[in-house]
Parts: C-alpha cells; sequence; structure tokens
C-alpha cells in the first residue's frame, strides 16, 4: 500500500544526500507522492540535481528564504506544475558559526536576527504561500531539536530559534486547522549532516547522546522521514501542533547517566 498515492510534496532544505529532507523526499518518492524540491543557493544546485534525477523528480527550483521574492517566485512556479499540493515539508536552518561556539551571552544583534530569520520564520513565510495552493487540506512538517526546551551546549541562539519555531507550529497549526491544515514540527536528535557540522562540538555530542539515550544508540535521517511520513499521511489525520520527538527516547531523561555507570 502506497501511503501518499496521489499526494503532492513540496519538500525545502534539500543540500545534499545527508540531508534529512532528502531521506523525507526519498520515502515520500517511495509511498507514491509526486514530489518537489527545493534548495537554497545557486552554488548547491550540482548536489541537488543528481539527486532529483536519480528520483524521478522534475522541479527543482532554488529559493533563499530570506527573500520574499524568492518564496513568492517558487511558490508561483509550484502552482504551475502541480496546481495543487498536499504537503509541505520544512527542513531549513542557518546561524553563523561564531554564534554556536561559546557562550550565549556573547550573541550578536545580527546572528540573533539571521538564526531567527532563517531557522524560525521562514516556517511562517512558507506556511502562508502554501495554503493557497491547498484548498482542499493538507499537512505541513518542520524539523526541530530539543535545545528549543533545554540548555545544550553550544547550540546557543538556535536553540531560541527553534524555541520560536515550535511556538509558530502550534500558532500555525490554530490558525490552519480551519482549513483542514495540520501543522507538526519533528524533534530529532543529533545526526551528522552539513547543518550539525557547524555546531561546536557535534561528534561529542553524538557521542554522549548515543551512550545515554534509552535506546542506547542515535537516531538516523530514515528515522525521521518514516516520522514525517506518518504526520503528513493519513495515519496522522488527528495530529496536529505537536512536537514529536525521534530521539531514541533521550529527551525523556531526567537524569542522563546510563544506571550501569551506578552499578
Ligand atoms: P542540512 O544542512 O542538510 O539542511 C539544512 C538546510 O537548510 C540546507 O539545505 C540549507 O541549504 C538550508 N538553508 C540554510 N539557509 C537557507 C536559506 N537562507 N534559504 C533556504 N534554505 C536554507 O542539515 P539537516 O540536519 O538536514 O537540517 C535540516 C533541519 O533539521 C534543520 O532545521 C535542522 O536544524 C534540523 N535538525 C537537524 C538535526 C541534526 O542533528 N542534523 C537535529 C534536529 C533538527
Amino acid at each position: 500500500m502506497s501511503l501518499l498515492a496521489g499526494k503532492k510534496a513540496l519538500v525545502f532544505g534539500v543540500a545534499n544526500k545527508y540531508s534529512i529532507a532528502w531521506a523525507i523526499a526519498e520515502m515520500f518518492k517511495q509511498e507514491g507522492a509526486d514530489v518537489g524540491l527545493s534548495y537554497a543557493i545557486p552554488q548547491l544546485e550540482k548536489r541537488v540535481q543528481p539527486l532529483a534525477e536519480e528520483l524521478g523528480v522534475t522541479f527543482v527550483e532554488k529559493c533563499d528564504v530570506t527573500s520574499d521574492d524568492e518564496i513568492d517566485a517558487v511558490f508561483e512556479k509550484a502552482g504551475a506544475h502541480f496546481s495543487e499540493i498536499d504537503i509541505l515539508v520544512h527542513a531549513i536552518a542557518f546561524a553563523p558559526s561564531n554564534e554556536l561556539e561559546g557562550r550565549f551571552y556573547n550573541t550578536s544583534r545580527e546572528g540573533f536576527r539571521v538564526a531567527m530569520d532563517i531557522s524560525a520564520y521562514s516556517y511562517v513565510a512558507l506556511a502562508q504561500r502554501a495554503l493557497n495552493l491547498m484548498p482542499n487540506g493538507g499537512s505541513m512538517v518542520t524539523m526541530t531539536y530539543y535545545g528549543a526546551e533545554k540548555v545544550v551546549p553550544h547550540y546557543n541562539v538556535m536553540g531560541v530559534a527553534k524555541a520560536a519555531l515550535e511556538a509558530s507550529t502550534r500558532y500555525l497549526a490554530a490558525d490552519l486547522g480551519p482549513h483542514n491544515i495540520r501543522v507538526n514540527a519533528i524533534s530529532a536528535g543529533p545526526i551528522k549532516t552539513l547543518a550539525a557540522a557547524g555546531i561546536a562540538g557535534f561528534r561529542k555530542m553524538l557521542g554522549y547522546v548515543g551512550e545515554r539515550a534509552p535506546l542506547r544508540r542515535n537516531i538516523d535521517q530514515e528515522e525521521v522521514a518514516k516520522t514525517a511520513l506518518w504526520l503528513c499521511s493519513d495515519l496522522g489525520s488527528g495530529v496536529t501542533g505537536e512536537i514529536v520527538y525521534v530521539d531514541a527516547g533521550y529527551h525523556i531523561l531526567g537524569m542522563p547517566e546510563p544506571p550501569e555507570k551506578w552499578e
């Protein structure tokens, strides 16, 4: 059974084959969806275009989400190509690398603005355009991280931006629910990707979480994609405004020390 047969999905945030957005695009395609891809900057075209061809995706458009004109243009093209869409995937985040090391109190005004604009506001900006292409309802999903709720070393201003993203998810869910559009977020555990590589000490983070998470391992892109699949398919029909964790259970721990260390 194909869970997304007849569905059309727009996926933002593919940079390379390690991107969470790419794993989601692959899974959606495998489940029968017609998929469109968007990437941020011209330099990424040479990586994204071959991936799209591999998947048989013909809608591949550049969109820097800091530009309203580029967002308008990509949705205009999506309207011409798909006429309507059912699914929006937002897997985009950015903060200048100097903000993802050292102390949070050193965050610059510009670093704060950029992180908020690209990592949080862009979900709202994409949702407001996607609404016009979802006359029969749909599903939207974004990617967040536990650093929105708890202090994680070096995550700094990105944690603040993710907190705004999670709150935006709830406000969007309340506004778009009457349009039969569900809006959710997936809180993924650490995965080695381009974005993650920008966080100082990321390898240590992976090791720490993998050792202590209830499942005693890290998660991968495919596991995030499987959760995106149920949220964006009919399997998730009653779920909106949620932050769904795909983190091997790490977030439930009040004292993240494996019990064997006490034995
Ligand atoms: P990634 O680097 O593959 O994806 C991030 C994407 O954001 C890239 O495609 C990049 O081009 C895009 N982007 C940055 N600035 C942009 C702009 N101005 N306009 C348009 N796109 C822009 O890394 P990823 O880990 O797949 O990240 C996807 C999402 O998952 C992000 O929101 C990230 O915070 C989130 N996430 C990642 C992890 C992890 O450990 N990798 C954990 C939890 C959440």
